[in-house]
C-alpha cells in the first residue's frame, strides 16, 4: 500500500536522512510536498526525482529560480511564509517536520491541524510553542512522533508501559566536541571547532546547540511536553559514545533503554513505520568494538545552557520562547563571528533576565514573544 509523506526543511540534514529511506522503499511512498529555505537547485532537483506533487522555498526572492529549475515538469513551485503553511497542510499521511528553528513552526502547527501523523525533527518550534502546540494536536487528534533520537528512544521505551509507573526519564547527551575542554579554551572556539561534532553529521544550527549543551537543554523542555512525567522525574546524563539513545527506570527498579548507532536514518525509520518496523541500510551496532560505556554528571559551570533551560522549563510560559528566541540569535551570531562561543549562553541568560511577558495562549502570541525575544538578543550582541 503507498503512504503520502511531505518533508518540510527537506534539503537539510534531517531532510536528506529521511529521503535516503524513502529512496530505499521507492514503490512505497508519494511525496506530496518538499519545502527548503533558499536552496532552490537542491529542493528542485529532489522534487524531480521524488516527482513531488509540489516544491515550496521560505524565501520568496529565490521562488524564480526555483520555478526555472521546476520548469515542464509539471509540479508546483511556490515561496513565502504563507505558501509554506498551505503546503503543510495538504493531507498526507505523514509529514516530517524538519525546518530548522522557530521558522519551522507555523508550518508545524498547519500539519498538526489537517490532522496530519506529525514526525517531529523541530525540537525548537515544540520548546517554543509548548502547550499551545499540544493543546493542538489534543484537538485535533493528531498523532505526534518524535525523531530526535532522545525522545524517540524514550518513546519506544514507554511503548506498553504506564506514565505513572515512570521514576526517571534519563537524557543522555554526548557532550559534543568541547566536552573536556577549559573555559579559556571554550572562550576560544571557533564556528569550525564547534561544529565538528564527535557522533553525528548534523545541520549546523544544533551542532552548535551540542557544543554549548542548549541542544540537551531544548531536549529536556521537549522531553517535558512529549512524556509528561512531571520536570522533576527527567535528567540528563552526560554519555559520550551516544550508544545509549535515553533510558526510562520505572518503579520496580527496572530501566529500559534504546541503543543504536549514531544515525539519524534509524530514528527516523523508527516514526515513518510506526506501529511496525522497517530496513534500514545503517551500519550495525557492535558493542564488542564499543567496548566501553561510560557516564558522567553534566558540568554546569562550563556549560550553563542546561541550566538556563532547567530554568525555564520551570518557570513555564512564555520563558522557554525567550530562551530559545534568543539562543538563536546568539548561535547565527556565534557562526557569522559576531560572538564568541561563550557570549551564546550568556546572551541568552540576558535576554531571559530582560524579557518576561505573560504566557502566549496562541501562535500569534508565541510568535509575537519570539520576535521580541530576538530583538533584545540582537541589541546585546557584541564584537568577538
Ligand atoms: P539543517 O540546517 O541541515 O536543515 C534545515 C532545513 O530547514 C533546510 O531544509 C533549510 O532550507 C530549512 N530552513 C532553514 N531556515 C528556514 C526558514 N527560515 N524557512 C523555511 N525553511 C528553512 O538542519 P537539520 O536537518 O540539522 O535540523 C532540522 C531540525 O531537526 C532542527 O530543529 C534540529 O534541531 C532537528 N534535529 C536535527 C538532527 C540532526 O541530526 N540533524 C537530530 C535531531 C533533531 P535551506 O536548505 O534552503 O537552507
Amino acid at each position: 500500500m503507498t503512504r503520502s509523506i511531505s518533508i518540510l526543511g527537506a534539503t537539510g540534514s534531517i531532510g536528506d536522512s529521511t529521503l535516503d529511506l524513502i529512496r530505499g522503499e521507492r514503490g512505497k511512498w508519494r511525496v506530496v510536498a518538499l519545502t527548503a529555505n533558499c536552496a532552490a537547485k537542491k529542493l528542485a532537483e529532489l522534487a524531480r526525482e521524488f516527482g513531488a506533487e509540489v516544491a515550496v522555498v521560505g524565501d520568496e526572492s529565490s521562488l524564480e529560480e526555483l520555478r526555472e529549475y521546476l520548469s515542464g515538469t509539471g509540479i508546483e513551485a511556490a515561496g513565502g511564509a504563507q505558501a509554506l503553511c498551505e503546503a503543510a497542510s495538504r493531507p498526507a499521511d505523514i509529514t516530517v517536520a524538519a525546518i530548522v528553528g522557530c521558522a519551522g513552526l507555523a508550518p508545524t502547527m498547519a500539519a498538526i491541524e489537517q490532522g496530519n501523523t506529525v514526525a517531529l525533527a523541530n525540537k525548537e518550534a515544540l520548546v517554543s510553542a509548548g502547550e499551545v502546540m499540544t493543546a493542538k494536536v489534543a484537538q485535533h487528534g493528531t498523532t505526534l512522533l518524535p525523531v530526535d533520537s532522545e525522545h524517540n528512544a524514550i518513546f519506544q521505551c514507554l511503548q506498553g508501559n504506564a506514565v505513572e509507573d515512570v521514576r526517571w526519564i534519563t537524557l543522555t547527551a554526548s557532550g559534543g566536541p568541547l566536552r573536556t575542554k577549559s573555559y579559556a579554551e571554550l572562550d576560544a572556539t571557533t564556528p569550525a571547532q564547534a561544529v565538528a561534532h564527535p557522533n553525528w553529521d548534523m545541520g549546523a544550527k544544533i551542532s552548535v546547540d551540542s557544543a554549548t549543551m542548549m541542544n540537551k537543554g531544548l531536549e529536556f523542555i521537549e522531553a517535558h511536553h512529549l512524556f509528561p512525567v512531571g520536570l522533576d522525574r527527567l535528567r540528563i546524563v552526560v554519555h559520550p559514545q551516544s550508544v545509549i539513545h535515553s533510558m526510562v527506570e520505572y518503579r520496580d527498579g527496572s530501566t529500559l533503554a534504546q541503543l543504536g548507532p549514531s544515525d539519524m536514518r534509524v530514528p527516523i525509520a523508527s516514526a515513518l513505520a510506526h506501529p511496525a518496523r522497517m530496513d534500514t541500510n545503517c551500519k550495525p551496532l557492535d558493542l564488542t568494538e564499543i567496548g566501553e560505556l561510560s557516564f558522567f554528571a553534566p558540568d554546569e559551570e562550563r556549560f550553563p545552557a542546561t541550566r538556563l533551560a532547567r530554568e525555564a522549563a520551570h518557570a513555564g510560559g512564555a520563558a522557554p520562547a525567550v530562551l530559545n528566541a534568543a539562543n538563536e540569535v546568539a548561535v547565527a551570531a556565534f557562526l557569522a563571528g559576531q560572538v564568541k562561543f561563550t557570549q551564546i549562553s550568556a546572551i541568552t541568560a540576558r535576554t531571559l533576565d530582560n524579557y518576561a511577558p505573560d504566557a502566549p495562549q496562541t501562535l500569534d502570541a508565541v510568535l509575537a514573544v519570539d520576535a521580541e525575544a530576538r530583538t533584545r538578543a540582537m541589541h546585546m550582541l557584541e564584537p568577538a
